[in-house]
């Protein structure tokens, strides 16, 4: 199974806050998720950088 690393990272701060891998054949595009970011100590939108 094709898969990738990827660093999640949140879209307000900046910080990288979630790294991961993600399966390509599921999940082709970049996608943004919300996830809480403890530096903006909220739920915040996290986008994926390569
Ligand atoms: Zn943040």
């Amino acid at each position: 199974m094709p898969r990738e690393n990827i660093i999640l990272r949140c879209t307000e701060c900046g910080d990288e806050n979630y790294i991961g891998t993600k399966n390509k054949r599921t999940h082709p595009d970049r996608r943004e998720i919300k996830k809480y970011c403890p530096k903006c100590n909220k739920m915040t939108v996290h986008k994926e950088k390569k």
